[in-house]
């Protein structure tokens, strides 16, 4: 939109505009800035052109009159904002220059933002790149949160052994906030119902404030920008006079600190819910502030609370904010005088819910008691919604049973759409979790695979690919990126793959050099990278990648003159604190590194890397410079994946499983581009029917009953023999995840790979055509079908390029 992107700039204005806030805004002349003055004055120039997009956008929302899209999630794992902000404006050589010309050096200003860690992994990785394609889109939406004063903690190893410390990410000033104190709201706790002329008051017990933080979230070419809101919370009183002059200075500050606990820190377990009071307090309390929100913005701009689902689309990521459909109920009910079947009907036309878990164990169910000591009125909300539910359909599945409130049941029954986030996994949604829902409500359910931003996950962290693409296909593609397509004719022309692998090389020198410094780790760029990056965890089998790698160890020992590709193992993830297993894998992929790095034998064929604190930043690193993408979990358990779709965009052939998304970007880059190996899920379902089905795969593997037999006898862990006894007897007795069952079947695959490897020219065309074919993988095309398919919300910034192919 030419009437709402500011004129261009010069690197000459840009620098003088950094100069300007390094004196205004930080009270710094240039002579004495630090890197954080320096880091703190580009934000806040960057920041400073978002705004005029950010007005315009707002008030084109209210002449609209239409639709907005509310994101409410418990996570958002953002990372870093400078480079995004750059690229989004079109500023990213602007802004170098600019810095480089008053003396700095711009990578080491980027890289001194401590990334946003406000989520655990891909879910809140997803909220992220939805914000960015939302803008993108011009879709007017706000996404809801909550500002934790701690994000996702620091990963350290102490002799190998996973150590959290508390991130903090505001332990200096975040650039890209606005506070906006004016913007509060009471949020209640506890209590008691009284009954008043027949209607049900609640007298709460405990009340905070919710006080919401503002980021501007620019999409492409600057023509749109939303709201992300993230709420902190406040007490009603931020100190109690009265015990200060009693002399009680510490019960003087209790009801600032007591209330502070709720947005002080994420909680850092990504599947399991742990049945916490301060989790169900921290879902209420950002879903209540962001309800109160989106009523207020609707009332003041005079509608009519029957027609909210026509001005009104709230999205809940997972179930964690499913209390949003008694609250909207509540509210209408209890504060509007709406009557109640009206008030069920009217929030359920607002509310959709996204499903990320088949796990049954994962979904979040709270003991009844402990809900109704926090949420009394809505216990008698959620028994009406439930009433409503068996009525209307005759179903059997209530919301509340034995001593349980089921966010899951609640959120599918308040929803007018549920999604799964693949197709594999919204079909075996239908089949599984929610197959009597399925048939309570036929339709329901749809299906919208993730996808991921390609202004982050492709322009800005992969310059030499990005380059080249630009020189082939022109620029369109960022917001069009079905148009990487047109890469594939070139996929059999030599210059080109000449200059693909030159890029690759690129970022693999890269990372090599990042490395070195970082950890004093030197790689061989010559060798296969080979990237397994995400959150550690059984059903991702971490494990089954350790016992191969530890496999050809073994083989490359018992035969050093083969004819062998060297590889590099990189890990990288975090285990959640209270999870043992996990930590026992990641203990002993540091041990089995520090014994194989050492073998003289094999120091040329076979390097193990696991840098410690895996985050955004990283993977914007290890991503482009990856060779082969590790995507190996037990067909059945990962819901989509979105690490998976990163690595194929950005030239990392897969060797994976039929699981989540896994199964449409083989069908996307080609069979023969695509290292399948293993189970099914209707296989993997099967086989774990079968007696001692784990014993028996040992036994017919002599190369994992070996691999297996050193472990377990300490090779590995030389100071405390026993140490892995326990998890090597886990996988004999009972391998819920079918690590045992594929390790053959992974095992030969990676054989299929080396070769492949070695041979450079076919390998590099593989990599081309993962690139050229993964297009449809753009968030956008996400976004896109949810505004279609859920929210029936338009675009406020015109015909977009045509999107082929859309869902
Ligand atoms: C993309 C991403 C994830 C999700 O990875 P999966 O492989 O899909 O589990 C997790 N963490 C970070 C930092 C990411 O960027």
């Amino acid at each position: 939109m030419s009437d709402m992107s500011s004129p261009p700039v010069t690197p000459q204005a840009f620098s003088a505009d950094i100069l300007r806030h390094l004196k205004q805004s930080l009270g710094k002349d240039a002579s004495h800035a630090a890197l954080y003055d320096w880091r703190m004055a580009l934000s806040l120039a960057l920041r400073d052109r978002v705004v005029d997009p950010w007005f315009e956008s707002t008030r084109k929302t209210y002449e609209a009159r239409g639709k907005r899209v509310y994101y409410l999630s418990m996570e958002f794992l953002i990372g870093r904002l400078i480079e995004d902000v750059a690229v989004n404006l079109g500023l990213d050589a602007v802004a170098q220059e600019a810095l480089e010309s008053l003396g700095q050096d711009y990578a080491k200003v980027v890289a001194d933002e401590p990334d946003a860690a406000l989520g655990n992994g891909g879910l809140g990785r997803l909220a992220a790149c939805f914000m960015d394609s939302l803008s993108t889109l011009g879709i007017p939406a706000y996404g809801y949160g909550i500002r934790y004063e701690h994000g996702l903690f620091e990963q350290h190893f102490k002799d190998g052994a996973q150590m959290e410390t508390a991130e903090t990410w505001l332990a200096q000033r975040h650039a890209w906030e606005f506070e906006r104190p004016e913007v509060s709201y009471p949020i209640h706790f506890g209590g008691v119902l009284r009954e008043v002329d027949g209607a049900q008051v609640w007298e709460p017990g405990e009340t905070v404030m919710a006080s919401a933080y503002d980021t501007p979230v620019v999409g492409w070419q600057g023509r749109w920008a939303n709201t992300l809101r993230l709420w902190a919370a406040q007490p009603t009183m931020a100190f109690d006079l009265s015990s200060f002059n009693r002399g009680d200075y510490m019960g003087a500050s209790a009801p600032e600190a007591l209330a502070r606990t709720i947005s002080r820190v994420l909680y850092p377990d990504d599947t399991t819910e742990d049945g916490k009071e301060l989790r169900l307090k921290q879902e209420y309390f950002f879903t209540s502030a962001s309800i109160q929100d989106l009523l207020r913005r609707f009332l003041s701009e005079g509608g009519d609370l029957a027609a909210l689902a026509d001005h009104v689309a709230i999205q809940l990521n997972d179930t964690h904010p499913a209390i949003a459909g008694p609250e909207l109920v509540r509210l209408l009910i209890d504060a509007h005088g709406m009557e109640v079947a009206l008030a069920i009907s009217t929030a359920r036309a607002c509310l959709a819910y996204t499903n990320h878990t088949l796990l049954p164990e994962a979904l979040e169910r709270w003991p009844e008691d402990l809900f109704i000591r926090v949420l009394p009125r809505h216990h008698r909300i959620i028994a009406l919604i439930e009433a409503a539910h068996l009525a209307e359909t005759g179903s059997h599945v209530r919301i509340i049973e034995h001593g349980e409130v089921k966010m899951g049941e609640l959120a599918f029954v308040m929803a007018h759409r549920v999604n799964g986030v693949s197709a594999l996994h919204s079909d075996l949604v239908k089949e599984t979790v929610f197959a009597d829902l399925n048939r309570d409500y036929p339709g329901r359910i749809i299906n919208q695979t993730n996808g991921i931003t390609p202004r982050r996950w492709l322009y800005s962290c992969n310059p030499a690919l990005r380059d080249l693409i630009n020189e082939t296909i022109g620029t369109a593609w960022p917001d069009d990126l079905q148009q990487l397509e047109g890469l594939s004719t070139h996929a059999s022309d030599a210059a080109f793959l000449e200059r693909f692998q030159a890029a690759k090389d690129t970022n693999k020198a890269r990372l090599a050099n990042w490395l070195k410094a970082r950890d004093g780790v030197v790689l061989d760029p010559a060798a296969m990278f080979d990237v397994q990056i995400k959150r550690i965890h059984e059903y991702k089998r971490q494990l089954m990648n350790l016992l191969e790698t530890i496999a050809l160890w073994n083989d490359i020992r018992d035969t050093p003159n083969g004819n062998w590709t060297p590889r590099v193992k990189i890990f990288g993830g975090k285990a959640a604190p209270g999870y043992v297993v996990a930590k026992e894998i990641i203990h002993l992929i540091n041990d089995a590194a520090a014994l194989i790095n050492a073998d003289p034998v094999t120091k040329d064929l076979l390097q193990i890397v696991y840098p410690e604190n895996y985050n955004v930043s990283m993977a914007e690193i290890l991503i482009p410079a990856a060779d082969l993408s590790e995507q190996i979990s037990t067909a059945g358990k990962e819901a989509s994946g979105t690490g998976n779709m990163k690595f194929a965009l950005n030239g990392a052939p897969t060797i994976g499983t039929l699981d989540g998304a896994n199964v449409e970007i083989r069908d996307c880059v080609g069979a023969e581009n695509f290292f399948l190996f293993g189970l099914t899920a209707a296989e993997v379902v099967a086989r774990r029917a079968e007696p001692s089905y784990a014993r028996r795969a040992v036994e017919a593997s002599p190369r994992l009953a070996r691999v297996l037999k050193q472990i377990e006898s300490g090779v590995f862990s030389p100071s405390e023999k026993a140490r892995y006894a326990g998890l090597v007897q886990g996988l004999v007795d009972h391998d819920y995840f079918l690590v045992t069952c594929d390790f053959d079947s992974y095992f030969e695959t990676q054989r299929e790979v080396d070769t492949a490897f070695a041979d450079q020219s076919a390998w590099t065309r593989m990599a081309a055509l993962n690139t050229a074919r993964v297009g449809w993988f753009s968030s956008d095309r996400t976004i896109a079908g949810y505004a279609r398919d859920i929210w029936n919300a338009p675009s406020l910034i015109g015909p977009r390029r045509s999107q082929k192919d859309v869902a």
